[in-house]
């Protein structure tokens, strides 16, 4: 508003400079309106898009996306956006029938216990970078005139997700434990990429409660592995992991799936990157790693 305000002062003084308002315009651009359906996405977005770009998180911090339903304010921002950013695969099932940038596009999918494709590729750093890439393409087609911005940050996000790579390939090279117990079934491309072996109390979404056998079968599983930690999570009643945690005589422990951030979270500012460092360090500790 100050630099619009700015501009007519100088018209006023200098008279008609042509091209004078265009430029003052083009220094301060609109940012362009861009809707995530949770939360990695937005964070991708925000980190590739920097100032050029303003996101929306339709998911809200604190709140679990396997089931969330938006409100008809949040489809209406949906609309509104030039760019809609969505993951797929059941995690934000109402996005499958609004058209948008499916960030996951080039990641293959692994399936579930229960058959169905798993969509929690974000867990694993390498896949965020290709979600990252697709995110900056998507961008720079939406506002190629800043082009050499979303590339200039996209890299520097990527070059964030490969240390973080090495930091976890590093940290879990060597441990007494392979296995994992967590709440659900969320870290199937993280375990896959760092070679360990994850068991999961619900299924793809927190939603999927175990059977009695099922609990059975994790209570063994961790008694036969000699597992001393039991994962909860966030966004989810650490009701159950405290169940089984009890029966074994385990201790808990937080693994973040990273789907949304608390008020806490966003509070102190963590992001991503810092949860999954928080992350790496819990699974050191359970995992019992050198
Ligand atoms: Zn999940």
């Amino acid at each position: 508003m100050n630099k619009i305000f700015i501009a007519i002062l100088l018209l006023a003084i200098t008279g008609c400079t042509p091209g004078l308002n265009e430029e003052v315009i083009n220094q301060d651009p609109k940012p362009m309106n861009v809707t995530a359906s949770f939360y990695p996405l937005a964070f991708i977005s925000q980190r590739v898009g920097g100032k050029l770009v303003q996101v929306t998180q339709i998911t809200p911090g604190g709140v679990e996306p396997h089931d969330y339903e938006p409100t008809p304010q949040d489809l209406t921002a949906v609309s509104n956006s030039q760019i809609f950013i969505k993951n797929g695969y059941g995690v934000d099932a109402w996005a499958d029938n609004i058209v948008g940038v499916k960030a996951t596009s080039k990641i293959e999918a692994m399936n579930g216990n229960s058959g169905l494709q798993d969509p929690h590729m974000w867990l694993n750093p390498l896949n965020l970078i290709s979600e990252a890439e697709v995110i900056r393409d998507a961008f720079v087609a939406g506002d190629p005139e800043n082009s050499a911005k979303y590339m200039l940050n996209a890299q520097g996000l990527i070059n964030d997700l490969k240390g973080l790579d090495q930091e976890f390939k590093d940290g879990l090279k060597e441990c007494k434990v392979r296995q994992i117990v967590t709440s659900h079934d969320a870290f199937r491309y993280m375990a896959k990429r760092y070679n360990f072996e994850t068991l999961a109390i619900a299924g793809l979404s927190p939603e999927e409660e175990p059977s009695p056998k099922r609990l059975a079968e994790l209570s063994d599983f961790a008694k036969k592995n000699n597992i001393k930690y039991i994962f909860f999570e966030t966004l989810v009643s650490p009701k159950l992991a405290d169940t089984i945690a009890k029966e074994i005589g385990a201790k808990s422990l937080v693994l973040n799936p990273i789907e949304g951030l608390t008020r806490e979270e966003a509070i102190m500012g963590k992001d991503y990157l810092f949860l999954m460092q928080e992350n790496l360090k819990n699974l050191r500790t359970a995992m019992q790693c050198k």
